[in-house]
């Protein structure tokens, strides 16, 4: 069975993380999302919450599971016995700095592959960092995220606005 890891910040997961994921799903026997625990990028949500919001929105996938992990992505994949792992490419300015992590897991883990998604059209635009950006300033983010996420998201920027 062919077993894969889909890592990313997912502060907090869009609709075009979710695209991934189901694509993704549909390809591999098992997908493990990978939520990456680095306080250094200081995200917006913690890493519980990032969890709990993956869980919500792919509770309907048998097949995916969610999980946190911190240092290296080679030895989270060997630890998870995973064999792939799964990025979505946006733009090209994307493929600069994907290209060069790939092949720099490949060489850290050589039986590691990676494997690229496209990401669909309509989602081509979004990321994590817009959607908060527009929440921070009390727009409407409903077509970027589920509506689980979406409440989140205003609870956390109203109790930022109270602070
Ligand atoms: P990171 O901080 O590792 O880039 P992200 O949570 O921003 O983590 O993204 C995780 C993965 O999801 C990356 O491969 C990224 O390219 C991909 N991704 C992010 N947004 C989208 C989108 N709108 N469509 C498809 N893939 C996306």
């Amino acid at each position: 069975m062919l077993k894969a890891i889909y890592p990313g910040s997912f502060d907090p997961v869009t609709y075009g993380h979710l695209d991934v994921i189901r694509r993704s799903a549909k390809l591999v026997g098992h997908l493990i999302v990978g939520v990456l625990n680095n306080n250094a990028k200081m995200p917006l949500f913690s890493a519980k919450e990032r969890v709990k919001m993956l869980k919500d929105v792919t509770k309907d996938l048998p097949n995916v599971e969610i999980a946190l992990f911190d240092g290296l992505l080679v030895d989270f994949a060997k630890e998870m016995e995973a064999g792939v792992i799964i990025r979505g490419l946006r733009a090209i300015t994307d493929f600069e700095y994907e290209l060069q992590m790939s092949q720099t897991n490949h060489k850290l883990g050589p039986e590691l592959e990676t494997i690229f998604l496209t990401t669909s059209i309509e989602y081509s635009y979004l990321s994590s960092t817009t959607v908060k950006e527009i929440a921070a300033f009390g727009g409407d983010v409903g077509q970027f995220v589920p509506e689980e996420v979406r409440k989140e998201l205003e609870q956390k920027m109203n109790a930022r606005r109270r602070m």
